[in-house]
């Protein structure tokens, strides 16, 4: 009789993890083996395994860690599992952290620049700059530590010479907020081509911070916009 395998936990959430990673090489803001994905599971971490280029990744090879860096299953987790680990452990208003080598983002952490708040939907990661992290080799404790610092108060860095990381309630937030940094990257970057783009203000942007709070919500305020019923009455 052949020995039964060991139930796999998570199946729906490794499912998701695998699902989220092609898609982002489906719409090209990633390539390769580049980049990797977390996720909290209590006080467990459900991570990408190193080197598996997505769309061979399998649901048993997404790694499950606990926060002392102990490992279980077949694969080695991503090689980024500290930066992974230390932001959870750090932040537990995020559940998701992304990391892609995406062309723009990546472009500009290259010029070691921060983007400031050339475009208001900056806000959307939390201020009114996404900060450009020092320097350090990849999977080094040291790069985790300055991605740290980057992230204070934000939810998406840069990494020099590297790429970005993204942070989210969920992995369909964190992908959002993905697809927004790097829209702001690449708008950053064409700006810089024609000349100097104009930056807004820290008062428009504390305004555009606090808009965000209710954005999207049926019940924001605004002072005005009266609701009619759930339907026009018809024209006479
Ligand atoms: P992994 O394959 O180990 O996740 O490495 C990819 C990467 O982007 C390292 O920074
Ligand atoms: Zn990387």
């Amino acid at each position: 009789m052949s020995a039964s395998l060991p139930l796999l936990s998570h199946r729906p959430l490794r499912a998701e993890i695998i699902a989220t990673c092609r898609h982002m090489n489906d719409i090209g803001i990633n390539q390769g083996t580049s980049g990797n994905v977390s996720v909290r599971v209590g006080d467990r971490i459900l991570l990408t395994p190193s080197g598996i280029p997505y769309g061979d990744m399998r649901d048993e090879q997404i790694v499950e860690m606990t926060f002392d860096g102990t490992y279980y299953g077949p694969c080695r987790p991503t090689s980024e599992w500290r930066f992974h680990r230390d932001i959870l452990a750090r932040r537990p208003d995020i559940d998701t952290i992304i990391h892609t080598h995406s062309m723009f983002s990546t472009t500009l952490s290259c010029l070691r620049r921060d983007i400031p708040a050339v475009h208001y939907m900056i806000a959307a990661a939390g201020g009114d700059s996404i900060r450009c992290a020092d320097y350090a080799t990849f999977g080094s404790q040291a790069l985790s530590d300055h991605a740290l610092t980057a992230l204070e108060g934000r939810y998406a860095c840069l990494l020099a010479n590297h790429g970005m990381i993204v942070l989210g309630a969920d992995l369909k937030k964190a992908m959002a907020l993905l697809v927004e940094v790097e829209t702001i990257a690449a708008q950053y970057w064409r700006a810089l081509q024609v000349g100097e783009p104009v930056i807004l203000d820290s008062e428009e942007m504390r305004r555009v911070i606090d808009l965000f709070k209710t954005y999207g919500r049926q019940d924001a305020a605004d002072a005005g916009l009266r609701h009619g019923g759930l339907s026009a009455p018809a024209v006479a």
